[in-house]
């Protein structure tokens, strides 16, 4: 079983991913709790040329490459072989934030990310869990936490409420693996839904 987790900075979705890789675990499944941008050796280099640093460095179709590249690598050496062995991969960010991030930021970019995803990529999560969340609510948490990357700082508020409607319609588009969560509650409240909707998947 393949499950992502999506949703806006400061959504809450690592914390999400972690607490059900956590109560997984309790329950005996064997979990790969993995993240993207990264995720393999290679990956996360990747992740460090495209995050960290002047935000202009690329263009705009230059980072889809380096972002496609990188999930290519992440799943040639993290998520196949952790999938063959059966395992669950708990996934934070997969290609839906490439389709919304690289694909709406900087111009539209969709229909190249989406190309690019069916040539070197061609693989959906079963399951992707977006934690929904309103921009306000998600750039303050996110601009508190320590250890906060450059990068985000850069993404104003107009940028994350584009990114939470795309986020959204994207869910519309895809309704067999998408689950919508409302993040805006306490995390435990969230953790149970989230452990709800992946219990049914199991079964
Ligand atoms: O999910 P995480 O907080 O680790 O993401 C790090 C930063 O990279 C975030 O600010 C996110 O908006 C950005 N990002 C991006 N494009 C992606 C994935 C993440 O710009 N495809």
């Amino acid at each position: 079983l393949f499950i992502s987790f999506e949703g806006i900075d400061g959504s809450g979705k690592s914390t999400q991913a972690r607490l059900l890789a956590d109560a997984l675990k309790t329950r005996g499944y064997d979990v790969v709790l993995t993240r993207e941008p990264g995720g393999s050796p290679g990956a996360e280099e990747i992740r460090a040329l495209v995050l960290q640093g002047d935000p202009d460095r690329w263009s705009a179709e230059t980072e889809i490459l380096l972002f496609t590249a990188a999930r290519r690598d992440h799943l040639e050496r993290t998520i196949r072989p952790a999938l063959a062995d059966g395992k669950i991969v708990i996934c934070d960010r997969f290609a839906d934030s490439t389709r919304m991030y690289q694909g709406l930021s900087r111009g539209d970019l969709r229909a190249l990310v989406d190309q690019l995803h069916s040539l070197m990529i061609g693989q959906e999560p079963d399951l992707t869990v977006l934690i929904d969340m309103d921009p306000g609510v998600g750039l303050s948490r996110a601009l508190s936490r320590q250890g906060a990357e450059e990068r985000f700082e850069s993404f104003g508020q107009d940028l994350q409420e584009k990114m939470r409607s795309g986020f959204l319609a994207l869910a519309q588009e895809f309704p067999d693996r998408f689950v919508v969560i409302d993040g805006a509650r306490p995390l435990e409240q969230v953790a149970a839904d989230v452990q709800t909707v992946v219990e049914a998947r199991l079964t």
